[in-house]
């Protein structure tokens, strides 16, 4: 068959467990898409044909006896940030290009448990610092809809993969928008979860307190089937949560749209650099919410100032902390014949990283120094606790918040916007990691120039049920979810 990447994940379990097709059959399908495609899109950093292969037999042979799970036999991709062990894990950098990991995370294991297929790992920013992935060291990802722009980033291979075909679904990781923002510019739908719901266990460390890894693909109801796979608590992150995990496959018609009040917030529509095409596109989605049944209400926000400044704070204290790791001593980059121990870890520091994230570095031990801790990190705590009773306050009055994914749609690459000039880019999806809170990005139409625009719904705590059921029932009444780029209509 050469159509089999135009299955959702649903049609592709049953077409395995009623063999209509092998998990061979498909994995070899997506690899002979990879070698004849991803040469233009060049969203995979490391391919593991072998490994998928033979993962795809088992899956096999489970499915023949008839003890497969739901997801065995479908491939899947994984950001390079989540360790996988035997393979090379670089998150993007130099610095980790020698990495093999002896490890899998939690997210990896768990995906392994259930019988999908690795097919390989996908180019991000540089430890995920960044909004279009042309900080990698391996080079810019294309945006599959335009190959002269950027998929959007950190998580910009994972949203190339799949609106490429090149993957069914893929994990991605969201700090301050890498799932939802690179979904937007891709046209896919993306969820960040919960603070806690997804464990970051051997998912290489950004900012700890805002990191979570959630699913990318094309429709809500292939993310529900990847988040059933790897929510839940995990013993080995202490941030994970002990909390039932929902069914999220089941509960995809259980919120009512009929009826749901959607907070529309004042300052989100008015901020400068909105680009007029997203948010017509926007207003046009909520406005077909609002046709299936829910009621617009405008609210607050007022601490939507804040929010950029507030996370540059915290975002690259933390970073700074994390990083301090990678020292040219345990492993990853080491610098040639250093002359003593300051030369190693100061040659090492300096080749292995890229000037974004030798500029988070700076500005972050910059911000937790002791003549600056006072005025800038807990200045900036504070502010980040404020922000949060702002959306608790919201959540007073509707069931969920709507927004542009981000202001634009996809830059081109090269752009080389200035770093506040990237930023500011970031205006949407800041908060929701800053608060912790559950979000998804939903594709709701295109600009001008036939790119995809995204639309956010940020939900209260743990109603990734809740956001995943509302997309789903938006994709059951539109179509923009099965557009698809023409690079993905090829056939191979
Ligand atoms: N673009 C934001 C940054 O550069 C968010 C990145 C992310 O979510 N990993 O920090």
């Amino acid at each position: 068959m050469t159509d089999l990447h135009r299955l959702s994940i649903r049609e592709m379990t049953e077409g395995l467990k009623t063999a209509q097709f092998s998990s061979r059959e498909l994995t070899q399908h997506y690899l002979d898409r990879i070698a004849k495609i991803d040469g233009r899109v060049q969203s995979y950093v490391t391919v593991t044909a072998e490994q998928a292969l033979a993962q795809a037999d088992a899956a096999d042979n489970l499915l023949k006896s008839g003890t497969a799970g739901i997801l065995t036999g479908v491939p899947i991709a994984h950001k390079d940030i989540f360790c996988t062990q035997g393979i090379r894990t670089s998150a993007g950098s130099k610095m980790l290009d020698n990495f093999i990991s002896p490890y899998d995370a939690t997210v990896v294991a768990k995906t392994k448990e259930a019988g999908l297929v690795t097919l390989g790992k996908v180019n991000m920013d540089e430890f995920a610092m960044g909004s279009t992935s042309e900080s990698s060291f391996y080079g810019a990802t294309k945006n599959p809809w335009n190959l002269e722009h950027v998929p959007g980033g950190s998580s910009g291979g994972s949203a190339a993969v799949v609106a490429a075909d090149l993957a069914p679904i893929a994990t991605g990781t969201d700090t301050g928008g890498s799932i939802r923002q690179p979904a937007s510019f891709c046209g896919l739908t993306g969820l960040k979860p919960t603070y806690g719901r997804v464990s970051r266990f051997g998912m290489i460390a950004f900012a700890s307190s805002l990191d979570q890894g959630g699913p990318m693909a094309r429709s809500a109801e292939d993310c529900a089937f990847l988040m059933n796979t790897i929510a839940g608590h995990d013993a080995k992150d202490s941030t994970s949560v002990d909390k039932a995990v929902d069914d999220y496959v089941a509960n995809l018609n259980a919120t009512a749209v009929k009826g749901l009040r959607i907070g529309i917030p004042k300052q989100y529509f008015n901020v400068q650099g909105l680009d007029a095409d997203v948010k017509a596109r926007v207003e046009e989605s909520l406005k077909k919410l609002q046709e299936m049944g829910a009621t617009l209400v405008e609210i607050d926000l007022n601490m939507t100032e804040a929010y950029v400044p507030t996370y540059y704070l915290i975002a690259p204290a933390e970073a700074s902390s994390n990083l301090s790791r990678y020292d040219g001593v345990r492993y990853g980059y080491r610098c040639e014949n250093p002359t003593d121990i300051l030369d190693l870890y100061k040659r090492s520091r300096s080749e292995g990283f890229g000037a974004e994230v030798q500029r988070r570095i700076l500005i972050g031990t910059y911000a937790l120094s002791a003549g600056y801790y006072d005025a800038y990190y807990v200045k900036a705590q504070k502010v980040r606790r404020l922000i949060q009773q702002d959306f608790l306050k919201a959540f007073e009055n509707v069931d969920v918040i709507a927004a542009p994914s981000a202001p634009t749609t996809a830059y081109k690459i090269g752009a080389n916007l200035s770093p506040t000039e990237m930023y500011l880019g970031d205006i949407y999806t800041l908060a929701v990691n800053l608060a912790g809170l559950p979000a998804i990005n939903a594709p709701v139409g295109f600009d001008a120039n036939q790119l995809p625009v995204g639309l956010q719904l940020i939900g209260n705590y743990w109603s990734e049920s809740q956001l995943l059921s509302i997309v789903h029932q938006y994709q059951q009444n539109t179509d923009w979810h099965t557009k698809r780029a023409a690079i993905a209509e090829e056939n191979v």
